[in-house]
């Protein structure tokens, strides 16, 4: 995991630019300074804390991860953070709609740093999210919502397990 800016540097220099950020492309500012807008324009004030999970949720483009995984991240990075922070923090950034949670099983909690609709592969026996194609399905014929409701969203999990041939017990 050499591909992340170590986070102290980041946390520290606050305007110089990261290696890596695609430079120009439609973005303004260094990565840490959008994330910091991105958190004050949900609502969420952006603690070092906050800074510093939000720094490795999205860093590194469109990703589905637990709090263990979070967890284990921040422990690699050297944050220092509980796990019940990571849980608090991934449903603050959840209710600030900058996250949105997976709703696969009821085992563990998936968080997708891409809250817009969209669909997915589910990996059950390996607990890998992926999303699915824009085009992988359509959704045409939806039930009526119950009187007085409306339909807020669909959210599609083909759920997947590799061929193994003989198997099939
Ligand atoms: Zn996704």
């Amino acid at each position: 995991m050499s591909d992340l800016v170590p986070l102290q540097a980041v946390l520290n220099a606050r305007t110089s630019s990261v290696p890596g950020e695609a430079a120009g492309a439609g973005r303004r500012g260094c990565p840490l300074s959008d994330l910091r807008d991105r958190l004050r324009r949900a609502g969420l004030r952006p603690t070092r804390q906050r800074l510093s999970l939000g720094w490795l949720l999205f860093g590194r483009g469109d990703r589905h991860l637990t709090a263990e995984m979070l967890y284990d991240e921040a422990m690699r990075a050297k944050v220092p953070v509980s796990l019940a922070t990571v849980y608090n923090t991934l449903h603050q950034f959840t209710e600030a709609g900058l996250l949105r949670q997976l709703a696969l099983d009821g085992s563990k909690a998936y968080f997708d740093t891409n809250p817009s609709e969209h669909h997915h592969f589910y990996l059950e026996d390996e607990g890998q999210v992926l999303d699915m194609p824009d085009c992988g399905i359509t959704v045409d014929s939806l039930p009526d919502a119950p009187e007085g409701m409306e339909i807020a969203g669909v959210e599609v999990i083909v759920r997947l397990r590799r061929r193994t041939g003989s198997r099939q017990g």
